[in-house]
């Protein structure tokens, strides 16, 4: 299929090298992926030339992992959101009109700072929502701020007023609560801990009461939704069924509810057709979208999976554009 719009698309730049450069990561995914990766993250003219051979028209961009969420400095969080949506605006978006758009970086350490910038980069910059990267450190790397405290629906306040999308992206989860992961470090990132991290952070969401506040707020997960189109309603179940209703925070809908009407889902990392035909019977087809995870995997890998999986044509198009088309307004 030609002509593909993706969202879940990473990028680096030099200072968010410097400050995120921890070697970590080499000592879990091997230095040698790490290096093409890195090779990859800053660069424009490799991506281009990997879209235009896959059939990829536009790429919708976002910094890499932990990103301003693992700053634990909460002025230099602020700076530094600002600084990156500037520098990916100008060295990504404008040059190559139509290729690319990005996702803000916001600082939800403070969130009426995060609002104030999301809102300066939907309208200065023409950024298309905001990718966070699940739970925010303050004052230091075992702290967490998640979405759904009550600290952080002024931002969400703004968020529904713009009207934009925010892309709930993964990150590792708290370096004190990795007890289940001891003696297999390669199940903390990517390969497990994410999606057990950020399908929590999902329902937290919805269990918050956020989406009767605000119905209008837009939740995006990668890697086909995080588990959750599989485990929702066995959570929907024991929740109301066992529970008859204990614990389920200020939601006045079930979790089912805001799931499809809510939360959209990509095909990040995640290419398998049983699990993409899945996401589509219990969330409809409206609301999934194709994207691949570059350069973490290889946009061949899931440009050739999509274009040749079993589904029908119209339900390709809406996936792979039409629907994304319409969210991000593209022309
Ligand atoms: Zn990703």
């Amino acid at each position: 299929m030609q002509g593909k719009i993706c969202l879940e698309e990473h990028l680096s730049t030099a200072e968010y090298d410097q400050i995120w450069n921890s070697g970590g990561e080499e000592a879990r995914n091997g230095a040698e992926y790490m290096a093409e990766v890195r090779r990859r993250l800053p660069d424009a003219a490799l991506r281009l030339a990997d879209m235009d051979r896959f059939g990829i028209e536009t790429m919708i961009l976002s910094l890499t992992s932990p990103g301003v969420q693992g700053i634990t400095d909460t002025r230099r969080a602020i700076a530094f959101a600002r600084h990156t949506n500037e520098l990916i605006t100008d060295k990504f978006v404008r040059p190559y009109r139509g290729r690319f758009y990005a996702f803000a970086n916001v600082a939800l350490q403070e969130p009426r700072a995060a609002a104030d910038e999301l809102e300066r980069a939907v309208r200065d910059l023409g950024m298309k929502g905001a990718l966070v990267n699940g739970f925010s450190n303050i004052g230091d790397a075992d702290t967490a701020q998640y979405l759904d405290e009550p600290a952080v629906w002024e931002f969400w306040e703004r968020v529904a007023q713009l009207d934009v999308p925010v892309y709930l992206h993964p990150r590792e989860p708290l370096p004190g609560q990795r007890r289940i992961y001891e003696g297999y470090p390669a199940l903390v990132g990517s390969a497990w801990g994410f999606g057990h991290e950020t399908g929590t952070h999902a329902v937290r969401l919805m269990l918050s009461g956020l989406f009767d506040r605000y119905p209008n707020l837009r939740i995006i997960l990668g890697h086909m939704g995080e588990g959750l189109p599989f485990l929702l309603p066995r959570l929907q179940s024991r929740l109301y069924m066992q529970r008859r209703g204990i614990g389920l925070g200020n939601a006045k809908k079930t979790v089912g509810e805001y799931f499809t009407r809510n939360f959209y889902v990509t095909t990040s990392g995640h290419f398998h057709t049983q699990a993409l035909l899945n996401a589509i019977a219990e969330l409809g087809v409206e609301h999934v979208m194709f994207s691949t995870d570059y350069p973490y995997e290889h946009a061949e890998t899931g440009a050739r999976w999509f274009d040749e999986a079993l589904i029908s044509d119209n339900d390709r198009l809406r996936i792979g554009r039409e629907n994304a088309r319409q969210m991000f307004h593209l022309t």
